[in-house]
Formats: structure tokens, sequence, C-alpha cells
């Protein structure tokens, strides 16, 4: 075999593997979305069996011996494929067979019966399966550090390849203390109520399909489907997305619809030549993060496009109950609000739920904290952080469900993505001085083409921080997000 003809078993591999992964998510998908109530079990057994025809395929040992063969070529689209190849199969090799199989084993049994420690509060019940989960995470983080790489980190570059908790951390500290003051003096104004009354489901549903529309969203290869939680699947020429409606807050339906459009829409615009392969795909968890949040927020909460947003809700729903104007509609688009779980957290609140629980999950690692004494440290984070007592383990560290699945590493890069989305807005709004005008139309083109043609067309061509550095033209700091928040919240 000459070293091209490796080059091309590599690829011809791991565009099958693709297409089979492809596959396996659609699985997921179907049963999130339409999948029959009775079939549970049985998918449970068919997901099982394309994991573990995955997980044989990228640890196929023929890799090990084509990578040897193969040399760098020259293409750069190939030579980011062969990079990902030979992540993705010396990290698969890495842990032994029997530890994840174990991992899967405990982290599939743990998802009843954290759901059940939840709903009554109890983390008593629920901290011995959670101790067992992170000796087991931590004995994973070992297998697949490389030499003097600590687990953890270890752990976060399934999420976040290229960075470290020391490199995050740094960043982090710099957030903190700025978002803990900005949270005091946001607080310190009146903040206007929540929205009342009910709203028509199908004109929510039929109005987040406009907005998709409006945020480059191609029907032709994706679907808008209702779910319990919303999320985006598939890659590709099909990416779907769903959503959720709750008639007394329609803002959740069309800001999570916007978050996902993000994502989707990442993935819809990646070079179609790089369909199917690895790096066919987003560059990682915190940059698809950046994509979503400035659908939602930087552009979706803008005070421009809330003014067009306010203007065709009157028009779908009728007078909203207490708020009088556009300023009104943004105030409370925008409302700051102390809470408990970070999935309903404001712009100002979000990333202090990440610190927190990064911090946490890294003592938990590193064996600085036992599980046992977790609900303690978290209440006490919280107050310190967010000036509240956590009133139970539902509201407090049993709130989501990362940890007991074993999802150590995932929390950061949502915080990461949040500084990423800072700088592409900061970079986006000095290249179109004018996005004000088309936003108040509800036209946010010009900024999705800039994002398409910088960012989101190059896949996991690069590494994730130069993904964002290539289009900003800029190092990665955490500034341009604050400044944004400090001038809205401030
Ligand atoms: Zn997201």
């Amino acid at each position: 075999m000459t070293p091209s003809e490796a080059t091309q078993a590599l690829i011809a591999h791991a565009r099958t593997t693709a297409a089979l992964g492809q596959v396996a998510g659609r699985l997921g998908w179907d049963q999130e979305t339409v999948m029959p109530e009775g079939a549970s079990a049985q998918r449970a057994e068919e997901i099982a069996a394309m994991d573990g025809v995955l997980h044989a395929r990228r640890s196929d040992p023929q890799i090990g011996d084509w990578l040897a063969l193969a040399e760098a070529p020259e293409d750069p689209a190939i030579a980011a494929q062969l990079r990902e190849i030979a992540r993705s199969f010396a990290r698969t090799c890495r842990v032994p067979a029997a530890l994840s199989a174990q991992i899967a084993r405990v982290t599939s049994l743990s998802q009843g019966e954290w759901a059940r420690a939840r709903a009554a509060g109890d983390m008593a019940a629920f901290a011995p399966r959670l101790a067992e989960i992170v000796e087991l995470k931590r004995a994973e983080g070992a297998a697949l550090a490389e030499a003097g790489q600590r687990p953890y980190d270890a752990l976060l570059a399934e999420f976040e390849p290229g960075t470290t908790a020391a490199e995050l951390s740094a960043m982090f500290e710099v957030l903190r203390p700025r978002l803990v003051a900005l949270r005091d003096r946001a607080l310190g104004k009146p903040q206007p109520a929540a929205l009342a009354g009910q709203f028509d489901g199908a004109r929510q549903q039929a109005l987040a399909e406009e907005l998709a529309r409006a945020f480059g969203y191609d029907f032709d290869r994706g679907r808008v489907d209702l779910a319990v939680h919303p999320f985006s699947s598939g890659s590709g020429a099909d990416v779907r997305i769903t959503t959720r409606i709750d008639a007394a807050d329609p803002f959740n339906c069309l800001y999570s619809t916007l978050h996902e459009v993000g994502h989707a829409g990442y993935e819809q615009r990646i070079d179609a030549g790089y369909g199917l392969s690895p790096i066919g795909q987003g560059a990682s968890m915190g940059v698809h993060e950046s994509q979503s949040r400035l659908y939602e927020n930087q552009l979706g909460r803008s005070r421009a496009f809330t003014g067009w947003l306010h203007a065709r809700m009157v028009e779908v729903f009728g007078p909203m109950d207490g708020i009088a104007d556009a300023d009104a509609f943004y105030a409370t688009v925008n409302r700051v609000s102390p809470g408990f779980i970070r999935t309903e957290a404001d712009e100002v609140h979000y990333n202090l739920h990440i610190l927190m629980r990064f911090d946490l999950e890294q003592a938990l690692i590193a064996g600085d904290l036992a599980v046992g004494d977790l609900e303690e440290a978290w209440n006490a984070r919280f107050a310190a952080d967010f000036g509240q007592t956590v009133p139970g383990a539902a509201q407090g560290v049993l709130q989501d469900v990362h940890w007991p699945v074993g999802l150590f590493g995932y929390f950061p890069p949502y915080t990461l993505g949040n500084v990423y989305a800072g700088c592409l807005h900061a970079a986006f709004r000095a290249a179109l001085p004018d996005l004000d005008q088309d936003l108040a139309l509800g036209d946010p083109t010009p900024a999705l083409a800039w994002l398409g043609e910088r960012l989101q067309r190059h896949g996991a061509l690069r590494m994730p921080r130069e993904t964002v550095e290539e289009a900003t033209g800029t190092p990665v700091s955490a500034e341009p997000l604050l400044a944004y928040l400090e001038a809205k919240f401030g």
C-alpha cells in the first residue's frame, strides 16, 4: 500500500463511520420526537448496537496501520481530516473496553435514579451513585491523559480540544468579579415583570418557523418538531431542530428556536465538500455554542431586532399586557432575574452558573471535593455568587443531568462559547456599521453572511480557538463579552 492509498483508505473508512454516526444521531432524534412510547426498550438496544459498531470502527487497528503509512498531505482539508482521525483513534484506543462498557452501563442506570432523586430533592439518595460515576470518570480521564496531562483536561478535550482548565480558569477569573458586580448593578434597578397572558401554541410555532427562515435555516435540508428539550441534531444535508410550546411564555419557544437555528445554521453552512468527513461538523462545543448564543442573544435580543419582533408579535397575538411599546418589550425580553436554574438564566447570570459548575467539577475529578460534601459546597458557592439560599437539591446540585450521565468537562464550553460570541459580535459589528438598520426590519442576513463566510463554512478545518481567531483577526479574550454585557445591562 502506498502512502496515498493509505490516506484514501483512512478517508473512505471515516466517511462510512460518519454516515453511520448520522444514522445513530437520527435514532436519537426519532426517540425524542415521534417514537411510540412502547418502543423504548427496543430502541435502547438499537442504539447500543449502533454504539458498538461505531466504537469498533473508531478503534479498528487498521486505522493505526494506515496512519503509520500516510504522509502529511499538502491539502489543508485532507490534513485536517487526518488530524481528526488520529485524535479520535488515539482517544478511543486509550480507554480499556471494560472501563468504557462500565461507564456506559452505570450512566444509563443512573439517569432514572437521578430523575427520582431530583423529584424528591434528595441528594443523599443519589450520592453513592454519583461517587461511583466520579470514580469511573477519573479513571477514564487518567486513561485518556497524554504524558503530563491532567485527567480533567483529558476529559475536557472531548468537548473542547486544544484548551486546558488552567487556560479557561484564567479567562473565567476575569469574568467572575465583573459579572457579580454587573449582577448587583442590574438588580439595583427596577426590573420589568415577566410576560403575562396566554399565547396560542399554533401561532407561536408559526412565528418560530418564520424566525427560523429569517435566520437562514434551510427547511429543504431540515425540519422543526416539538420535543421536551429543544435540541439540534445532524450535519450536512439533514440538520433538524426541535422546540417546545409554553402557552404562558412565547419567548421560550421563540428564543429556544433561534438558539437551535444557530447550531443548525452552522452545520448547514459548512462547505458541502466536507460532508460526511471528520471536518464536516462544528469545530467544538464552544464554537457551536458561540453561534447559538449570537443568534439568540446578540442578534435576537438586540434592541433593533426586538423592535421588529415586538411589532410582529402584536400582529400575531394582539397587544401584550403591561408592554406599552418597543422599549418596554426590549426590557421584558432582557429581564434580569436571579433564579436557581441555569437553563432559565438571563445573559448576566448564565455564566455565573457555569463558572461554579466548572470549579466544582474540577475539584470532584481531582479528588479535592468528596461527593458527600458536594451539596454543601454548591450551596455555599451559590450564596456567594448569587446572594441567595438554595431551597433544595432540585433547585441546586441535582438540577442538571450532566454529572449524573458522566458529562464532566461539558459545562465550561458553554461559557467559552459566550466568550467566543463576544469576540465575533464585536468583529461583525465593526465590519457592518449599518447592521441595526437591517435588524430593525427583522433581517439579520448581513451578520449571517459574515459568520458564514468567516467561520461557519470552515467546519472543523481548524482547531476551535484558531477557528474564532481566523474569523475575527484578533486573539480570543473575555473583554468583548464583558463590554457587551456591561453596555447592555450596566
Ligand atoms: Zn446550545
